[in-house]
């Protein structure tokens, strides 16, 4: 096949790009400040037209960020309901300040689309950023990003740069490569860049506008120019120096750092960033059952060793282990990647193991505790994989909810943020229900388990805790307090790493269950 361009016949919500996004001028009403996007391309001359291809935690946060460094933005997503939530101005995930950069740029640096062909034919470059989950043999599926690619070489019509954003083994940038080719594309009219992305949900927009570094692997100069530019406000240090600028870990005087590599380079930092992060946290987490086992304190021992400049205090926190919709399938993907190769690099299945085991681990901590779970009433607090985000793909907590329940256990839960996601896949049921608040999934329990490390529940007001359990056992998955601030409220406290604190009286119920 030629350059000759199919047009998308797909439908598409709206129908068409907005009149911002077709450089028309805004009628009266519009959007404030919303500039059409060929005029803010001219009034800013490094600004850079990019599509972006999905619109989850990372695709959306991208797009938002791009378009407050200036740029012009079309973010694309084939789930209909969720452009038509974003251009009417929703926001479908929970992350910190995603809302307000929508706000500000939404109709003029950022619109909305599920017209693929449209995006890519108005752009300079491109980023894939949907998903690539885990494949039944632990591989990444890269069949989203495959389906992308194909709809975009139907539309390339100008020297494009792909730039895979997506989490993705090493050679995928070969393998874009030669599917636009047996596409019939031009190769003088593309080129495929690797640009991993390193945000964590829950400070995704500040670590996308502080990076720690930016990875660029390019195989050319012409390439690498295009991420230059569209990465400059962040790595001259202009963008901290503007006004509404998130503030954060770099500035002017000390801005991003971009680091161009080969594109098997920035896939591999990728992959080997992740699984060293999970690495860390299997590691940790083997040290707390060691710890446990001969009374010793594994928050002491984490201090003592994060002080170690080589070590560092970070991903050394004891808990439940790492959940979420990156560790669990990199770590995967990466063992499956070096198997291939033939490298022996058991010490992946390894860091696996220790991680699901840990759940266990915690689930042997409440039947220790409880001694049986059929008909007992038990208080999860926390759904997320984490705090401070409402994303629940392969959480810890999810996962041991399931076990009690199997177990016969009666929970409520309460989640900030990720309730109406968990009651997805954790229908509301008579054994498994959800509160308003902390207090009232605390009603009554038998004991209440601490899932997720939300800062909330770091700072409980335990005396009333106190008031409103039935028995006084907390069993805290995430080490969010010391043993003697319970005590000192007469909980008997479980954790992680350290020794169980029982009280005495912990036994007596001291009311009826209601
Ligand atoms: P996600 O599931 O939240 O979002 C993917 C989006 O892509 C969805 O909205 C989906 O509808 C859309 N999509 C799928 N196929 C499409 C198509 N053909 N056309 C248009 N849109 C399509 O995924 P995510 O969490 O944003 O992750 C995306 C990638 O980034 C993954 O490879 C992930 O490993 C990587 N990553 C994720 C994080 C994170 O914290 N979530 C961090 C770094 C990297």
């Amino acid at each position: 096949m030629g350059l000759s361009r199919q047009k998308d016949q797909q439908a598409s919500y709206p129908p068409r790009l907005g009149r911002a996004a077709r450089g028309e001028q805004p009628k009266n009403g519009e959007l404030a400040g919303a500039m059409p996007r060929r005029r803010r391309q001219q009034h800013m001359s490094n600004s850079v037209s990019i599509c972006v291809i999905g619109s989850g935690y990372v695709g959306l946060v991208a797009a938002a960020c791009f378009a407050d460094l200036g740029h012009n933005v079309i973010c694309v997503d084939n789930d209909e309901a969720r452009v038509k939530l974003l251009c009417s101005g929703g926001v479908p995930i929970f992350e910190a300040h995603l809302s307000e950069l929508l706000a500000r740029h939404r109709g003029s640096g950022v619109v909305f689309t599920t017209n693929l062909a449209e995006g890519v034919e108005k752009s300079e470059a491109v980023f894939i950023a949907v998903g690539t989950p885990q494949g039944d043999t632990g591989a990444a599926d890269l069949s989203y990003v495959e389906a992308v690619v194909s709809e975009i070489a139907r539309s390339i019509a100008k020297y494009t740069v792909i730039v895979e954003k997506s989490t993705v083994p090493v050679y995928t940038n070969d393998w874009i490569r030669r599917v636009l080719h047996r596409h019939g594309v031009d190769p003088n009219h593309f080129d495929v860049v690797s640009n991993p992305e390193f945000l964590r949900e829950g400070t995704a927009i500040a670590d996308f506008l502080h990076p720690d570094r930016i990875v660029v692997g390019a195989g050319n100069e012409r390439a690498a120019e295009v991420l230059r530019r569209i990465y400059g406000p962040l790595t001259s240090g202009s963008y901290y120096a503007k006004k509404g600028a998130l503030p954060g870990a770099c500035s002017r005087e000390n801005p991003a750092r971009l680091l161009v590599t080969s594109a098997q380079s920035a896939e591999i930092i990728k992959h080997a960033s992740n699984a060293f992060l999970a690495l860390k946290i299997s590691f940790i987490n083997a040290v707390a059952n060691l710890a446990e086992d001969v009374d010793a304190d594994i928050e002491d021992i984490a201090a003592g060793m994060g002080l170690d400049s080589r070590i560092g205090p970070k991903f050394l926190r004891a808990g439940l282990g790492y959940g979420g919709s990156c560790f669990p399938k990199d770590v995967a993907a990466f063992h499956w990647v070096a198997q291939q190769r033939g490298i022996d690099f058991q010490l992946l299945q390894e860091v696996r193991k220790i991680n699901e085991t840990q759940r266990e681990v915690f689930f042997n901590k409440v039947l220790s505790a409880l001694w049986t779970l059929r008909g007992k009433r038990l208080a999860a607090l926390g759904l997320a994989f984490k705090g401070d985000t409402d994303d629940i793909r392969d959480s810890p907590a999810i996962d041991i909810i399931r076990k009690l329940l199997r177990a016969g256990a009666h929970v409520v839960a309460y989640d900030p943020a990720a309730m109406e996601r968990a009651k997805e896949v954790l229908p509301p049921a008579e054994n498994m229900r959800y509160a308003a608040d902390l207090y009232q999934a605390a009603k009554d329990a038998d004991a209440v388990l601490i899932l997720t490390d939300w800062k909330e529940f770091a700072k409980i007001d335990l005396a009333q805790l106190n008031r409103a359990v039935h028995f006084p056992i907390v069993i805290d998955g995430r080490n969010l307090y010391k043993p003697e601030q319970m005590q000192a409220h007469g909980l008997t406290y479980v954790s992680v790493g350290r020794s169980a604190k029982y009280q005495a009286q912990e036994g007596k119920p001291r009311k009826a269950k209601g």
